[in-house]
């Protein structure tokens, strides 16, 4: 049986920032796909550049930021001002609508204007109840004129779930909070920051920084092609596909439910739901909008909830989409069927005119965005402790349970690292 210190299952952003900066170097990367990456890999196909979903990167740990493109030698990063609108009843609305409630027509303004300030002021001088879900919390803190019109349609086409069943906190500094000051504040001087406000993009795609985490790995370390498929968590043996691995401690990244079959740990399987995300790269043969990178769609007749430009990062003259629609985890997915309905909505929100589309990729996240509920936060806590006392940590997007940035994914494997080492 071969035998390593650290094994470490999946040889995307977590577990690759797990090998390159762990003291440790009696390590395996088991990866069961044949490329590196994950969910951070780039396609590039007939002159275009796609990632598996738009991935643009704020950094808030310079030295992290610093450190990636040191490992980036000849990569140019474009370092871009988002400008983000929202497509409602045929009129573009700045990001976050909460705090643009202004651009509206009057009636509607007035409307979701009142709704907040009373959502947020008590007259009877109680204080308000606490809010025991994503739902509760929208509705408690913007009212429902803004909570009807964009918070709620365009999550819920998100998250494919009733946003009751969501933990408040599910987006946690992802959502861009606004209080009834900077509603009013954004009134006269716009002010649409949010967590990724400004953001920078290798013109490589995002893959470009994986492989700054690999170079770090030596390249015999990494196992392609290699499953972790079952765990003996008291002998410390991982059954991969190809061979028993002893380890003594094992890092994690696949998602959570998984490792907890493969460990066969009693858990609690209704906890962990999530949504898939089907992601269509599109290149077209002209340009279309420019000075915008991403539109939302909170209209339930549109298939999408989201687009991107890459052809506006890239000052590119051929239109370059992203175009995201959210499924119910184990929903039935059509592909051709889904890719037609996204062509007659883009013509018909006049993302596209007589465009011909030259060029097409798409692919299923799934899971893409976790369901975090009360339930889930408990149990990925308690098992947590149970997979640390046999030397299993399970971290990540996935492993984590969590909604997380590639910044935050290694900031965790960071600081495991220096626990281990410590
Ligand atoms: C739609 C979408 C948009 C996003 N946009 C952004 C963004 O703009 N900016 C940003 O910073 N972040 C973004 N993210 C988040 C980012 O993609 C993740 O935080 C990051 O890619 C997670 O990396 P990871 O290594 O934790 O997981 P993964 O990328 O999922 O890597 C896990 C790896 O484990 C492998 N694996 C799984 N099971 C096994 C097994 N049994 N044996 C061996 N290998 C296995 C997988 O093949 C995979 O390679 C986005 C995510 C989504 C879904």
């Amino acid at each position: 049986m071969d035998s390593v210190r650290h094994l470490i299952c999946g040889a995307g952003i977590s577990g690759l920032a797990t090998a390159a900066f762990g003291k440790e170097k009696d390590l395996l990367v088991l990866e069961k796909d044949l490329e590196i990456g994950g969910y951070c890999k780039t396609v590039k196909q007939d002159g275009f550049t796609w990632d598996y979903s738009g991935h643009f990167f704020h950094f808030k740990h310079k030295d992290i930021e610093a450190w990636l493109r040191a490992r980036m030698p000849g990569q140019r990063i474009r370092d871009v001002q988002k400008k983000s609108t929202i497509s409602y009843k045929g009129k573009q609305i700045d990001f976050p609508f909460q705090k643009n409630i202004h651009q509206l027509p009057q009636d509607e303004f007035i409307e979701c204007l009142v709704d907040v300030y009373f959502a947020r002021t008590r007259t009877d001088g109680t204080a308000p109840p606490p809010e025991k879900n994503f739902k509760e919390m929208l509705y408690a803190r913007f009212g429902r004129g803004i909570a009807e019109r964009f918070l709620i349609p365009y999550n819920e086409k998100l998250y494919a779930v009733d946003l009751a069943e969501l933990d408040r906190d599910a987006m946690g500094r992802f959502f861009p909070h606004a209080d009834l000051n900077d509603i009013i504040r954004n009134m006269r001087t716009a002010d649409n920051a949010s967590y990724n406000a400004a953001f920078t993009y290798p013109e490589g795609g995002a893959i470009e920084y994986v492989k700054a985490l690999a170079s770090e790995v030596e390249t015999s370390r990494i196992c392609l092609g290699e499953e972790l498929q079952s765990i003996d968590l008291r002998a410390r043996v991982a059954k991969t596909n190809k061979r028993e691995i002893h380890f003594e401690r094992l890092v994690s990244s696949m998602p959570l439910p998984a490792l907890l079959r493969a460990a066969n740990l009693a858990h609690d399987a209704a906890a962990f739901s999530w949504n898939k995300v089907l992601v269509f790269n599109l290149g077209f043969d002209k340009k279309g909008p420019k000075d915008v990178h991403w539109i939302y769609y909170p209209d339930r007749a549109r298939s999408f909830y989201r687009i991107g430009f890459y052809d506006n990062i890239f000052d590119a003259d051929r239109l370059s989409l992203y175009v995201e629609l959210g499924y119910k985890h184990g929903a039935p997915v059509n592909v051709e069927e889904a890719k037609q309905k996204v062509l007659r909505d883009l013509r018909a929100e006049g993302v596209i005119t007589d465009h011909k589309l030259v060029s097409s990729h798409s692919v299923v996240m799934d899971p893409a965005y976790v369901h975090i509920t009360q339930k889930s936060i408990a149990e990925t806590a308690r098992l947590g402790r149970i997979l640390n006392a046999h030397g299993v940590y399970s971290i990540g997007r996935y492993g984590g349970w969590t909604y997380c940035s590639i910044e935050d994914n290694i900031v965790e494997a960071q600081r495991l690292v220096a626990d281990f080492d410590a």
